[in-house]
């Protein structure tokens, strides 16, 4: 014997796309089942997640369902879960800070086990480590595979398009921090909560940085020019928008504009944001 470890086997990871209703993303939701004969389930979708996923469970005769882990609580990633749950006698594993989010969206409630960072989750001789990325939503959790450091990014990132911040569940502060500390680590590729997995390089989460600092550069200097309120500022910030995605841009400006008034930089004179007119701070 010479002392030395077997080298550590990567979990395996099949990434099922499982439609949605559209009222979220445009894009299907990426399901991922984690490990081989002892499997974890994350964010099994939509409704038709039941089915679909329910059928790639059962093609893996005698698999071990150990729990069904949501990044998030939107019904996108989540509504398949209880009958999931109650189809292999498994948890549900989610952050109890999504519960505003399941009571918005969801007509269940009762989560099995408590999600946060800093856990590892083992399965199928191999383990998950369990990051808190708040800002999508308030209990966003990302799942890293440290062997093949894969991150299993629910709506931290998106394929391809952005990933919506919007209040009063989404906060553009916790986003920019999430985004930083997982810049840090060394993740190799990225399976986002819709679309493609991405692969570094290229930096990913510099990208989204950046192109979040250069909108909130944009927003701040419409608001430099004048009192303005979020309504006036859409035309000039989002000159295509169609009429469908305008609730989702004024969203989006208030989000930066939250952060800039937490930061001290900008003040508004209501607290009904979308009424208000917004100041750059004296
Ligand atoms: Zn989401």
């Amino acid at each position: 014997m010479t002392g030395e470890q077997p080298a550590a086997r990567p979990l395996a990871l099949e990434v099922i796309a499982v439609p949605n209703d559209g009222s979220m993303s445009d894009q299907p939701t990426n399901a991922t089942i984690v490990g081989t004969d002892e499997v974890f389930i994350v964010d099994p979708g939509d409704q038709a997640g039941v089915e679909i996923i329910g059928r790639a469970i059962d093609a893996r005769r005698g698999v071990r369902v150990k729990a069904i882990i949501l990044t998030h609580a939107h019904p996108d990633h989540a509504v398949a879960a209880p009958a999931l749950r109650q189809r292999y006698g498994c948890p549900i594993m989610l952050n109890p800070k999504e519960r505003p989010i399941l009571r918005q969206f969801l007509d269940w409630s009762d989560v099995d086990l408590s999600l946060k960072g800093g856990m590892t989750l083992t399965v199928d001789g191999g383990r998950l480590e369990t990051l808190d990325t708040p800002g999508h939503t308030p209990g966003h959790v990302a799942l890293y595979e440290p062997v093949a450091r894969v991150l299993i990014a629910g709506d931290l990132v998106a394929g391809h398009g952005t990933v919506g911040i919007f209040p009063p569940h989404g906060k553009m502060s916790e986003y920019f921090d999430s985004l930083t500390r997982m810049r840090a680590l060394d993740i190799r590729s990225i399976i986002p909560g819709h679309g493609e997995t991405l692969t570094q390089p290229p930096d990913v989460f510099g990208r989204y940085i950046e192109r979040r600092t250069s909108r909130e550069r944009e927003i701040y200097a419409v608001v430099a020019r004048g009192p303005t309120t979020i309504e006036a500022m859409l035309p000039e910030l989002y000159p295509d928008v169609v009429p469908q995605f305008r609730r989702a841009a004024a969203a989006t400006i208030l989000a930066h504009l939250e952060k800039l008034r937490a930061e001290g930089r900008v003040t508004a004179d209501s607290d009904d944001p979308f009424n208000a007119r917004w100041r750059v701070s004296e």
